[in-house]
């Protein structure tokens, strides 16, 4: 791990806080893991929306064959960071003409249609312009296993189409002039930390892949496989053991490979906070240490602007405290009577509103104004997923911290982008 204590403590006294450090490094050894594990059977598919800051995108682009974007912003995004529009896939439930039109002027390499309404207008617009257009269907499986913190499917959805209704949907979107099918898409969950769950969703969505490329005599040229694959927020959750999700699914992976019909055929693995989320820690300081009636409320710079998930409002049902720990303002504790036992402490943040608390009943032995509060998985779903415009605070700085060869880290100031 680069975000060292010593690591932050600098972050924070040439940057200010609150600061985001993204460690780019880490993010390159959970490439290599994957690579370890999983091998040539699957290739990473990175989802912007997880972080899409343009060094984090520059970092991926030689790494990781694609990218799932969700909107035309994102698209540019990618572009700008060096992309090629082919290696890009477009999801998204409210594709708008303007978007289909964009995604077939610039050579989006795959649209990923969610509904027969959107394959029928973006057959149009390609006819229109002389051009036909890759597609994945993306398909809502009736399941998802239980263990998945977050699901897209399984009851009504606007994700994809239900895979009941695939068929029928399969029947009019081969008769679309404009359009080829290169394959299929399945993103049914996500925040999995459970790796039989995992497994088992793969094989849902193996047989889903299988049946349906079957049916239409396809040989895809590309098949998604949404991971789903969690992080640990919280204390008391242990990280998802991808060796055994790697042990359980591989054979499913060769087995299709080993069919004449995915023999050629590539199998993306899609992720977005597995791979960057652990990447990053949101760091504030305190700046009030208050006692009121029997609760020590340590009054931070940073909160729920930047970082909604930690305030616990981003998808979650009750607040449960993100990992985070505490830098000390003074290294050393001062000379005098020995430390009590941990304390708790209610961490909040800046906003004039109550439901701006980063932690509730955190424990540290002491806390004092100065002391910097480091919070982990802040990598992905945080400065762009939280309502930066209210209250209009100053948004957070976001620093790219590399690993050196030879030991040592490098630090950049990111240039501050368009705010979410
Ligand atoms: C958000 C999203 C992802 C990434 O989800 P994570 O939970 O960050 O891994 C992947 N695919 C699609 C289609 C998404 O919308």
């Amino acid at each position: 791990m680069t975000l060292e204590p010593e690591v932050l403590r600098d972050v924070a006294a040439r940057f200010g806080t609150p600061v985001f450090a993204y460690d780019l490094t880490a993010i390159g050894r959970r490439l290599d893991l994957l690579e370890e594990v999983f091998g040539p059977r699957l290739r990473p598919s990175y989802a912007v929306k997880a972080n899409p800051h343009r060094a984090v995108l520059e970092f991926l682009e030689p790494r990781v064959g694609t990218l799932d974007i969700s909107s035309v912003g994102e698209a540019g995004r990618a572009i700008a960071a060096g992309w090629p529009a082919r290696r890009l896939s477009f999801t998204g439930p409210a594709k708008r003409p303007q978007d289909l039109s964009y995604a077939v002027e610039r050579g989006i390499g795959w649209v990923v249609v969610e509904s027969v309404r959107e394959a029928e207008q973006l057959s149009g617009i390609a006819e229109g312009a002389g051009r036909s257009q890759d597609i994945l269907v993306r398909i809502s499986p009736r399941k998802v296993p239980r263990g998945f913190g977050v699901r897209m499917t399984g009851r009504s959805t606007q994700f994809g189409i239900d895979e009941e209704q695939v068929p029928a949907a399969l029947r009019i979107i081969g008769q679309l002039p404009a359009l080829r099918l290169a394959g299929f898409h399945v993103f049914s969950g996500s925040q999995c930390l459970d790796a039989a769950a995992v497994s088992e969703n793969f094989a849902i969505m193996a047989r889903l892949f299988r049946r349906f490329s079957r049916a239409v005599g396809l040989a895809p040229q590309r098949l998604v496989f949404g991971s789903g694959f969690g992080i640990p927020y919280h204390d008391d959750t242990s990280p998802l053991a991808i060796e055994a999700v790697a042990a359980a699914s591989n054979p499913l992976f060769e087995a299709l490979h080993a069919e004449p019909r995915f023999r050629e055929c590539a199998l993306s693995l899609e992720l977005g906070r597995w791979l960057v989320g652990e990447a990053g820690i949101y760091l504030t300081s305190v700046v009030s240490r208050k006692e009121s009636r029997g609760t020590s409320i340590g009054v931070c710079d940073g909160g729920m602007h930047h970082h909604l998930g930690a305030c616990g409002h981003l998808g979650s049902v009750i607040h449960r405290n993100y990992r985070m720990f505490r830098i000390p303002a003074r290294a050393h504790p001062p000379a005098g009577p020995a430390r009590g036992p941990s304390r708790a402490f209610d961490l909040v943040g800046p906003l004039c509103t109550t439901i701006d608390t980063l932690g509730h009943g955190v424990l540290f032995e002491d806390l004092e104004p100065g002391d910097l509060i480091a919070i982990h998985c802040s990598g992905a779903y945080a400065r762009t997923a939280s309502p930066g415009g209210f209250i209009s605070h100053e948004p957070a700085r976001e620093v790219a911290v590399r690993e050196r060869e030879g030991g040592g880290y490098d630090l950049q100031l990111l240039a501050e982008e368009p705010g979410p």
